[in-house]
């Protein structure tokens, strides 16, 4: 068997240029040609993981299936690749710090002084190994967040130039940059790109591929510049200009070749053609579509898309295979009031309300909520949303006054969603919620059978706080039925109200599961109701 190969994708410039688009396009490029192939992100901030992180910092906070709370590149790296990540796929420098912390604590650096070189950088290293080491992949991309330059990047960069020579021929570098437009000049400017690269070398590292991020297509001489002052191929100076969708950059990246270069590189043998046929139809769909469905999205992060990123792109992959445009408003929570709420839902076909954690902006998911349900608007709540299709339901229509979740309300006199048990005694916050993939048993005549079809269904969960089992009968004697639960707890997944066109609660998030030729179930099931609308 072939050895596994190695790509680092690093950044220059400024950041925000789309890294891991590129890597998770370069991924799926290679996956065409028939390679097995993984993505992992190496971030060199000191969280352990992201999941403390505000959605201010670094956007959402994605989960994979084994319950790791990860950066929203690895969101990318799975609706592109169609594979799950892991929690090996996302490191940290908190985590590699920890590490060699608790081996130097057991004793097993034997006397000697730990440092960032050799034992940081040992540490980083075996990691960026660990997937590769596992056989399953011919090949592991690895994105280093941040941009080069940054000291906190010094010693993930250390550990590429050390792969590098250690691998030889096994190991690639990708160099991402940004080439400006001066629109007062009329000028394209490559001396960013050139100062990026030379930073690069400094720190012993050569890139054999750069991608340039350009606003407009690159003439053939710029090109041929980079390639003369940075040392790297002509044909291997790859441009990705801007484009209306994300899903396209792999073509623009398939149209120069990129894949191929990569494999020659490497001496890999480009045996199989570039099998994209399911991604084109995708694009294919998108660009044919003509009429239009429009979302609401309620939610406190109006302000940054980022921090919905799962959600947006689920509703944009179901919204594009059935064959609509998708034209997503942002509600901020906040902002809703009894007065306005007609006026600022009533055009929306389809509401879905977001998840999120603490009071904040929650007292307008449940006006919107009441609207939507009185309206019998198609309604999609995700987590704290199905949780506030919950309260609202309580206070409105059982009549629960001042039902409330714990979370919001410690003295709520109607705790409709409660903390878990093997919540009430936690003390330290990274981590310890509920997370990762649970199985989910679905009622036979419900809106969320219909959508899966089957009865059985395996999605991810982030949460501390859970439906009421207390409640149940009260809330299933009054229409809202409780049609998916957790087979080994008993826990409640998912609710729905049956008389209405398709209202319907998930304690988990099924848009992390969503992917470009795999679009969740549920996403296409709502998505088809508001439509309709
Ligand atoms: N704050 C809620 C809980 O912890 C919901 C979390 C979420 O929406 N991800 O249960």
């Amino acid at each position: 068997m072939a050895e596994t190969k190695y790509i680092f994708v690093t950044g220059g410039v400024v950041s925000s240029l789309g890294k891991g688009i590129v890597a998770a396009s370069l991924g799926k490029l290679l996956q065409a040609r028939g390679y097995r192939v993984t993505i992992q992100k190496f971030d060199p901030y000191i969280n352990i993981d992201p999941g403390t992180l505000n959605p201010y910092e670094h956007g959402e906070c994605y989960v994979t299936e084994d319950g790791h709370e990860a950066d929203l590149d690895l969101g990318h790296y799975e609706r592109f690749l169609n594979i799950p990540t892991s929690k090996a796929n996302n490191i940290t420098t908190g985590r590699i710090y920890q590490n060699v912390i608790n081996k130097e604590r057991k004793g097993d650096y034997l006397g000697k002084t730990v440092q960032v070189i050799p034992h940081i950088t040992d540490e980083i290293k075996r990691n960026m190994m660990i997937l590769g080491k596992t056989g399953k992949f011919d090949f592991i991309i690895t994105e280093i967040g941040g941009t080069v330059g940054d000291i906190e990047s010094l010693p993930y960069i250390e550990s590429v130039r050390q792969l590098r020579w250690e691998l030889g021929k096994n190991c690639l570098c990708v160099h991402l940059t940004f080439v400006p437009y001066l629109s007062a000049a009329k000028e394209v400017k490559t001396k960013p790109t050139q100062h990026s690269v030379k930073m690069l070398q400094e720190q012993g590292v050569q890139p054999n591929i750069l991608v340039l991020r350009t606003e407009q297509e690159l003439s053939r001489a710029i090109c041929r510049k980079v390639a003369l002052f940075c040392n790297v191929d002509e044909d291997a100076v790859i441009q990705s200009y801007d484009v209306p969708s994300i899903y396209e950059v792999p073509l623009v990246l398939a149209k120069q070749g990129m894949d191929k270069i990569v494999l020659q590189k490497m001496d890999m043998p480009i045996e199989r053609k570039l099998d994209l046929a399911r991604w084109e139809e995708f694009l294919n769909n998108m660009k044919s579509v003509e009429k239009v469905v429009k979302i609401g999205l309620v939610g406190k992060y109006v302000e940054l898309p980022d921090a919905y990123k799962s959600i947006n792109e689920s509703l944009l992959q179901a919204a594009t295979y059935h064959k609509h445009k998708l034209d997503l408003h942002f509600i901020h929570s906040e902002k809703i009031t009894e007065e306005n709420a007609e006026k600022l839902l009533c055009d929306m076909d389809g509401i879905v309300v977001a998840p999120g954690f603490g009071q904040r902006g929650v007292e307008g998911k449940l006006i919107a909520l009441k609207y939507a349900r009185e309206k019998n608007k198609p309604t999609f709540g995700i987590c704290l949303g199905m949780q506030c299709l919950v309260i609202e339901f309580a206070r409105n229509v059982l009549n629960l006054q001042d039902a409330n979740s714990t979370e919001m309300n410690e003295n709520a006199p109607h705790k409709v969603i409660d903390i878990m048990e093997g919540q009430k005694n936690l003390t330290v916050m990274g981590g310890s919620m509920r997370l990762g993939a649970y199985t989910c048993k679905l009622d036979k005549n419900s809106k969320a059978y219909q959508a899966y079809q089957c009865d059985s269904v395996s999605e991810r969960h982030r949460h501390r706080y859970e439906f009421n089992n207390e409640y149940k009968n009260l809330f299933e004697k009054n229409g809202m039925k409780c049609t998916g639960i957790n087979p080994d707890t008993g826990l409640v997944e998912v609710v729905e109200i049956p008389e209405l066109k398709w209202y319907l609660g998930t304690q988990f998030h099924p848009e992390y599961n969503s992917t470009v030729v795999r679009p969740n179930p549920l996403f296409m099931s709502f998505i088809k109701a508001a439509i309709k609308e």
